[in-house]
């Protein structure tokens, strides 16, 4: 699986928690794919649908707006912990300035 995922920082700062259990973490995984299929991934993460989108229209409220999923492929990553995303069989990176995510890259 081969991806050119952006740096986290062009998401700007992930500052919060995990996701799932709000612990604190400094790790993230990003979900490439249409915006259907990345919230289809943030829920098997353990994230609630309605979360999902509010998640997704916080991190990246320009294309995100008003609940209407954007149009074609979308990179988004979402800080979550090792273990919560472990536990769904996705992997997790340090979040740090110029270092690419590990992707979840829709087929
Ligand atoms: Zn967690």
């Amino acid at each position: 699986m081969s991806t050119n995922l952006p740096p986290s920082g062009l998401h700007g700062d992930y500052t919060g928690s995990c996701v799932v259990c709000l612990n604190g973490t400094e790790t993230a995984v990003a979900f490439e794919g249409e915006a259907e299929w990345v919230i289809a991934g943030f829920t098997v993460l353990g994230v609630m649908s309605d979360q999902s989108r509010a998640t997704l229209a916080e991190s990246a409220p320009e294309r995100w707006q008003d609940g209407k999923v954007p149009a074609g492929r979308v990179t988004e990553a979402v800080r979550v912990c090792g273990d919560c995303a472990g536990r769904a069989g996705f992997p997790v990176g340090l979040i740090a300035a110029g270092v690419s995510l590990p992707g979840v890259v829709q087929p």
